[in-house]
């Protein structure tokens, strides 16, 4: 089973109008990549960024709301996502998961939601520094895993994203053993619960502190299937090497 790597870069509360020409660069950079890349500016710039970007280049959220519609100040629904040139969406990230007390059925109904309305999904899962220490790593994805995917996803719908809570933003990143030992364990679980044909052909990124210089080490390990990066997708200099590493 040959699955199509994804660089995915997830801007955060990062970027305004100035940013947009970063992804004109990026394009101009990887004119045919040999990879999929993906975007995830700030809702305000997803029109914008689909509207300028190529078509090499596909742009996504990094969160929607469970309903279609309906009164719920400041949310955006994946139908909204959609209409503003999106064709993917981040959920569950742990960042929303904290600020937001995002629970795993939260973001269960968010996949739903962001699957019938014809986006992929980013399903991120990672454990907190006190729950490695504690030797509860596997346990800890395989819960998120079991609550935040619903059982109607496709090998092209689903990503499933591994991020160490710890290893966020941090410059700390597991080793390349304890990297393996996760996504053979998300690997096995899809494999468990959806069939072979689903469980091989979902992609599984790793995310935390993905660098140029750590990248293609990362990208080597079994069932890295690509990154989903933050601080070093704002820039077209840390992005561009990472996504030639894939
Ligand atoms: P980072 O963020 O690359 O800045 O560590 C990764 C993420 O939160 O997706």
């Amino acid at each position: 089973m040959t699955r199509r790597r994804l660089a995915a870069g997830n801007w955060k509360m990062n970027g305004t109008g100035a940013n947009l020409s970063e992804l004109d660069a990026l394009a101009k950079a990887h004119p045919t990549p040999g990879c999929d890349i993906l975007i995830c500016p700030p809702a305000t710039l997803i029109s914008r960024a689909s509207a300028a970007t190529p078509a090499q280049i596909s742009i996504g959220g990094q969160d929607c709301h469970q309903n279609e519609t309906g009164a719920h100040t400041g949310d955006i629904s994946a139908q909204m996502l959609v209409d503003a040139g999106a064709s993917y969406v981040i959920l569950g990230h742990s960042e929303r998961r904290e600020d937001y007390e995002e629970s795993d059925t939260d973001v269960r109904n968010k996949v739903m939601a962001a699957l019938s309305a014809g986006l992929k999904t980013i399903v991120c899962v990672g454990e907190s520094l006190s729950e490695r220490e504690a030797n509860n790593t596997l346990d800890i994805i395989g819960g998120q895993m079991a609550g935040s995917i619903p059982d109607v996803v496709t090998g092209d719908s689903l990503v499933v994203a591994y991020e160490p809570i710890w290893a966020i933003g941090t410059g700390k990143v597991p080793t390349l053993d304890q990297i393996g030992e996760v996504h053979d364990f998300i690997r096995s679980r899809l494999e468990r619960r959806f069939g072979a044909g689903v469980g091989r052909s979902t992609r599984i990124l790793y995310g935390g502190s993905v660098k140029p210089t750590n990248a293609a080490d990362i990208f080597a390990v079994s069932n890295v299937d690509g990154a989903l990066v933050g601080g070093a997708s704002l820039s077209v200099a840390d992005f561009s090497p990472i996504i030639a590493a894939l």
